[in-house]
């Protein structure tokens, strides 16, 4: 599961999000069901997770899945090259300091510039970053997220975390099931649709490969809910694909 819009509604900033009461007692819950079976898989840094969330013994991905842990808490990271991430987090504080409103988030492997607060800059921050880019060659990608734009190495996505979260156990011989709503989710809807799993985008957003689609986060805490007591049915409804 994605957490950011999907198990926590999205704030005007990435630090001002409200964690529902219960939420991290209902991924216990259900990752006892599941013997362990559960991830969080996010665009937030390992160490955020657990500010927002606790420190829970759920498998984790972070940073698009750049950085990696299991249950027990044994990290694993994906090589980076940090000095590169660093310039462009440095291009893109430049950009922030003129255009109020706007905030970078510097996440070491990943870097994010936020316009939530600054619909305006939107068209001016996304040539910014487009432009900072341009000179690193296919070293680094960009993914246009929701008041977001996110900077991350070429080659490691959300779908790479679910792949090697499923080559292990607890989850390999499972049918993977991806919850997220934002478009970096969608190398999680593929990777689980390769594998024959169960894709669910939280919303609207289109185009998606999801299969499934559940309404808002509310319904999803919903679901998890009835999913973690084995009570009654979730609320998700069929795509038609
Ligand atoms: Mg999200």
């Amino acid at each position: 599961m994605d957490i950011d819009g999907t198990l926590i509604e999205l704030a005007e900033r990435p630090d001002e999000v409200v964690v529902s009461t219960g939420l991290p007692e209902t991924l216990n819950r259900l990752s006892q069901r599941l013997d362990g079976a559960v991830a969080l898989v996010t665009g937030r840094r390992l160490d955020d997770i657990d500010r927002l969330l606790g420190r829970l013994p759920i498998a984790a991905a972070g940073q698009h899945g750049l950085e990696r842990r299991d249950a027990a808490g044994h990290r694993t990271t994906h090589a980076v090259d940090r000095t590169l991430m660093a310039t462009i987090a440095d291009r893109l504080q430049g950009f922030a300091a003129g255009h109020p409103g706007t905030e970078v988030e510097d996440k070491g492997l990943t870097v994010a510039l936020h316009y939530r607060r600054a619909p305006d800059a939107e068209e001016a921050a996304r040539r910014f970053v487009k432009e900072a880019l341009r000179g690193v060659g296919d070293a680094l990608s960009l993914h246009d997220g929701k008041k977001v734009l996110e900077v991350k190495p070429f080659g490691v996505d959300k779908g790479t975390a679910v792949r090697e979260m499923m080559a292990a156990p607890p989850f390999a011989g499972r049918t993977p099931v991806f919850i997220g709503d934002d478009v970096t989710d969608e190398d999680g809807f593929a990777a689980v649709n390769d594998l024959d799993g169960i894709s669910i985008e939280v919303g609207y957003r289109e185009p998606t490969v999801a299969r499934y689609r559940i309404a808002d986060v509310d319904a999803t805490l919903a679901l998890l809910a009835s999913l973690a007591d084995r009570n009654g049915e979730g609320s998700m409804t069929d795509r038609g694909i």
